[in-house]
């Protein structure tokens, strides 16, 4: 287009272009002092950043702040590198190709590609993680090992609310698992007759008649699922099982499992499709995730498996970089029962917290043995105490003299109190507040310190299952001082509660679990990306990273802390430091275990930063850049669609631009030669070093 003839403008046209030119001329010291404007504002916020504490000082020249400043601008380059090429997001006119995805876009559908294409996640899976602070007490193992283990007890039965004769009654249908006194079930029952009774057609759903007539044992179960439906769920290898690689220490050999454990398996987690499907409620997700959890209960919760899993669990932790947790298990119901089934052989709750406290000491003593002391996992773990939101008044009574009682027997392992399920049904707290209030002048009377933690504000309608907004639950959480909350996703909305979480000089505030992935899952956001984490830790609110239900959400310690640093460019090595150190102080450890745990923290923080820079330091331009090298990554990196990174592509197309110019000139290939340099570099690397390694 030419400019517009001087004679066509307007005559308001002209003074504006006379006054606008002028003023421009002599602008330059004005724009100077807004860019300084702007500098300084950067700056103060950077220096009131919520992770300030752990950051080095500005000229700090020592040789951990250096190593630890390189592991950063390493963490975040490669973050950045995984974004443009291994996710595919570049923003332009062009539509993006099928195969990409968007980096902290939905965590299910991009988890195929975190688990086996970031070298982000692998670092996520080294992080000394600090403490697990939010993790229900039947998931933190993989269903694929309890059902492995299920194969073993010839009294583990099963149960259908409906019969099961045709194929979409295997969708319908609810399973629960128990262990049975055989004694006392019916021989023959059998799920897949027509005559099989419906739970709904019941009056008494807890009647001994019912119960005779529905246990089937799990054995004849699977035999009867594979002649009923032959060939069907034989094939979906699960996922922690894929590459044979282990998950845990506690596991030796990958195994596949037989076509009911397949079809089993697919009812305890949740997929994709209930996930995210275009229709799916926040309802929906809620019972399906409830139905999820009673399937995987009697799975679990039986003598030997209850026994074996202390010492599991902890592995899986250990895996992960996690050196204490303080688990939620449901204590609702009384008993477990015995590998027998018979009934006066039940395990009761207090010789539950036996199993346990053995259990913690048997694994210790076996840690100190391998690793000459206790570093890994130093302090054990702690129980909270859960029960139902929704049980009535003389129930909940009962369920915190419970609560005192386990506390005075096992003083060191009871560490809190918390009332779980969704929020967006009965009942809010505030329904149990003479209880709640009992409870705390209880334990001052008994001299028992149980700090109440709740799980509040993990719903978008926050009104604690009514329809009045006042009955949130974060309300009730404040007013009797828990120590801290379950998610805390709704709290940004209330600007007066925000000042109560805050961390200050005068007020240790009230500390934030959060659990992202799960909040996903469960619809509270689309994805990470939408998650307020970042606004309430802005705010001053101090936070940790927890996983809340690996089992049925698929996820990890390691995959929620991949989750934050890709959630939002802001966060940065630094975060990652102080929500770990955060995890220590919040706990419910003493001072002299905090001090300790944050001792062995710092050292493995250290240790840390110094694996990245040397394994991962070599993929940057060099030593002092903060870019990465593109055409190392590229040999590094599983190659996708031909995906390069931009300064590949614009290398490419500056030599079409060179040739097209000058046809007749011979041009150096500067891809060619810098792909054969990389190709050699990569050659060069032992086969054990982590760049060559395909995660
Ligand atoms: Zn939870």
């Amino acid at each position: 287009m030419s400019s517009p003839n001087a004679e066509d403008l307007t005559e308001f046209q002209k003074r504006a272009e006379i006054q606008f030119k002028a003023v421009l001329e002599g602008i330059d010291q004005v724009a100077t002092a807004h860019e300084k404007k702007t500098q300084d504002l950067v700056k103060a916020e950077n220096e009131s950043a919520w992770d300030r504490p752990v950051r080095p000082k500005d000229k700090s020249r020592s040789k951990d702040d250096k190593v630890e400043e390189r592991a950063a601008a390493i963490i975040r380059a490669i973050r950045e590198y995984e974004r443009v090429v291994t996710f595919g997001n570049r923003p332009s006119e062009a539509l993006p190709l099928e195969n990409d995805r968007d980096m902290g876009g939905q965590y299910l559908t991009n988890k195929d590609r975190i688990d086996n294409e970031s070298k982000l996640y692998q670092i996520a899976r080294i992080v000394p993680k600090g403490a697990l602070l939010h993790l229900h007490f039947n998931a933190e193992l993989h269903p694929e090992i309890l059902l492995v283990r299920a194969r073993k007890m010839k009294n583990m039965y099963i149960r259908s609310i409906i019969p099961i004769t045709k194929n979409e009654h295997l969708g319908e249908t609810e399973m629960i698992f128990n262990i049975c006194d055989p004694t006392t079930v019916d021989p023959g029952v059998n799920i897949f007759s027509a005559s099989y009774p419906k739970l709904m057609d019941q009056e008494n759903p807890k009647a001994e008649s019912y119960l005779k007539t529905t246990w089937m044992p799990w054995s004849d179960f699977q035999m009867e699922f594979e002649r009923k439906f032959p060939g069907e769920y034989q094939d979906e290898e699960p996922e922690t099982f894929q590459a044979g690689q282990p998950q845990h220490c506690g596991q030796t050999k990958p195994t596949k499992l037989r076509p009911a454990e397949n079809w089993l398996r697919s009812k305890m987690v949740l997929s994709l499709d209930e996930a995210y499907g275009p229709t799916q409620t926040v309802n929906g997700v809620w019972a399906r995730f409830n139905q999820a959890t009673r399937a995987f209960k009697g799975l679990l919760n039986y003598e030997s498996v209850y026994k074996e899993y202390i010492g599991d669990a902890i592995d899986r932790m250990i895996e992960e970089n996690v050196m204490y947790a303080e688990l939620r298990p449901m204590l609702l119901d009384k008993f477990i029962p015995a590998d027998s089934g018979i009934h006066e052989k039940r395990i009761k709750n207090h010789e539950q917290m036996r199993l346990i406290v053995d259990g913690m000491k048997e694994k210790r003593k076996m840690l100190a043995e391998q690793y000459g002391n206790d570093d890994k996992f130093p302090f054990g773990l702690k129980i909270i105490y859960c029960t139902p939101r929704s049980i009535p008044i003389p129930l909940m009574q009962k369920e915190m003299r419970d609560c005192i009682a386990l506390k005075m027997e096992f003083p060191d392992l009871i560490c809190g109190f918390d009332l779980v399920g969704a929020e967006d049904r009965p009942n809010h707290i505030g329904f149990y507040r003479k209880e709640l209030v009992t409870f705390q002048e209880t334990c001052k009377k008994l001299k028992l310190d149980i700090p109440f933690m709740f799980h509040a504000g993990e719903t978008l309608l926050d009104t604690g299952g009514s329809s009045d907004p006042e009955n949130s639950n974060l309300y009730d959480a404040v007013a009797l001082e828990s120590k801290r909350i379950g998610h805390g996703y709704a709290l940004m909305k209330h600007t007066h509660l925000i000042e109560k979480f805050k961390k200050t000089k005068t007020s240790k505030g009230i500390c934030i679990e959060l659990c992202p992935i799960s909040n996903e899952l469960l619809h509270l956001c689309r994805n990470v990306k939408e998650h307020p984490y970042p606004e309430l830790l802005a705010a001053g609110i101090p936070c940790t990273v927890n996983s809340d239900n690996p089992s049925l959400f698929s996820n990890s310690m390691s995959h929620e802390f991949y989750q934050i640093m890709v959630g939002d460019p802001t966060m940065s090595f630094w975060s990652w430091k102080q929500l770990a150190k955060w995890s220590i102080e919040y706990s419910c450890l003493n001072t002299k275990e905090q001090e300790r745990g944050q001792e062995i923290l710092s050292r493995g923080w250290k240790e840390f930063c110094q694996t990245v820079v040397r394994d991962y330091g070599p993929l940057m331009e060099d030593e002092a850049s903060v870019n990465i090298n593109p055409y190392r990554a590229e040999a590094s990196y599983s190659v996708r669609d031909d995906k390069t990174h931009p300064v590949i592509e614009k290398a490419i197309s500056d030599m079409k631009m060179a040739a097209k110019k000058s046809p007749g000139q011979e041009h150096a290939d500067v891809v060619k030669i810098e792909r054969e340099k990389a190709r050699l570099w990569m050659e060069s690397l032992a086969s054990s070093d982590v760049l060559k390694r395909k995660p």
